[in-house]
């Protein structure tokens, strides 16, 4: 058994350190699993900052985790030691009327792991075998990374509604903005614009397949984003979730549209126009994470080759360098960070 278990620990942007820790042993329908590559999540620098609404520092981080099978506790025969492991982060309690109606994303009592509990950001960690997914035969580590962050924006396509011959704003174009105008695409939607305040942001929509990408910060931006959708968004995806993003959201929304918050928005309240709300119909909707069936659909979409993974992730960094892979990620010039652990 290996002895030595590298784990990071974040107590500030600023202090993010490695802690050697004991490898655990994997309980009853546990695995213990070898990290092969991370990815460091905007949630993650959020909470670096001490920005993050429900991560508390000091905090042990890595819930975008793509593993390699180690051992198998009791009654978790299922993954024999060698396969490929994704994991899916939220730890629900499975009794609460949420749970029960199929939405474990919004448990009562969620947890996520390595949010609310260590994560993955190590060389080895214990996971439930109902949290992890196996990674298909053919998918490169680099590729089973972006499962977790497809998975948000996913679901979120997923209830927009039907996308079919619909026109879409996708306002950010950080890695979830990205993996949204690719789900969106997917989805059928007939015209994508992305809104970015960087330049290369928006070059790099353009190039994974936007029809436009229009300044974040223009003087009139829902002007733009209708001259390029010949009219307003039918659906608009807020990955920014701040007062101008959401102000933005409701001018070029179409009558009757709707507007899916998918960034996590800043702790307390955020002004919008409610009277515009209330007067267009708008549907303003909120989404958290996934389900198993919007990872196994992240799974599929990334399978098929319509992902352009190379062009979303721009650096990877070995594990003892998480405090410049978390530094790379909040350079807003950079998309996807990883670290690779024990992987390519
Ligand atoms: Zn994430
Ligand atoms: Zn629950």
């Amino acid at each position: 058994m290996p002895q030595a278990n590298r784990r990071v620990l974040v107590r500030s942007i600023d202090d993010i350190s490695l802690e050697e820790v004991p490898v655990p042993q994997p309980g009853d329908n546990e695995l213990l699993v070898r990290s092969r590559v991370v990815g460091v999540c905007g949630s993650d620098t959020h909470a670096a900052l001490g920005h993050h609404p429900f991560i508390d520092l000091p905090y042990r981080p890595g819930h975008e985790v793509v593993g390699t099978v180690v051992a198998v506790g009791a009654g978790a025969g299922e993954f024999a030691p060698g396969t490929r492991v994704i994991v899916e982060p939220n730890l629900y309690c499975g009794r609460c009327a949420q749970c029960r109606s199929g939405r474990y994303n919004i448990c009562q009592e969620l947890k996520v792991f390595g949010c609310q509990t260590p994560g993955g950001m190590a060389d080895f960690f214990t996971i439930p075998t109902g949290r992890v997914h196996r990674v298909p035969e053919g998918m490169s580590d680099l590729e089973a990374a972006l499962v977790e962050p497809l998975a948000t924006p996913v679901h979120a396509v997923a209830k927009a509604g039907d996308l079919t011959g619909r026109t879409v704003a996708v306002l950010g174009a950080g890695p979830i903005g990205l993996l949204a105008l690719a789900a969106a695409r997917h989805a059928g939607a007939a015209k994508i614009v992305v809104t970015d305040l960087l330049e290369s942001k928006r070059e790099r929509a353009v190039r994974l397949g936007a029809d436009g990408a229009v300044r974040a910060d223009a003087a009139r931006p829902a002007d733009e984003v209708r001259g390029i959708l010949d009219g307003p968004a039918d659906v608009v995806f807020d990955c920014v979730a701040r007062e101008q993003s959401m102000a933005q959201a409701i001018d070029l929304v179409a009558k009757g549209g709707r507007i899916i918050v998918v960034g996590v928005g800043a702790p307390g309240p955020t002004p919008i126009r409610l009277d515009l709300v209330q007067d267009r119909e708008i549907r303003i909707e909120g989404t958290l994470m996934y389900t198993a069936d919007d990872y196994r659909s992240a799974v599929d979409l990334i399978a098929s080759g319509a992902i352009a993974t190379d062009a979303i992730v721009t650096a990877t960094y070995p594990l003892e360098d998480a405090g410049k892979a978390f530094a790379a990620s909040l350079d807003p010039e950079h998309g996807k960070v990883l670290i690779t652990v024990a992987g390519p």
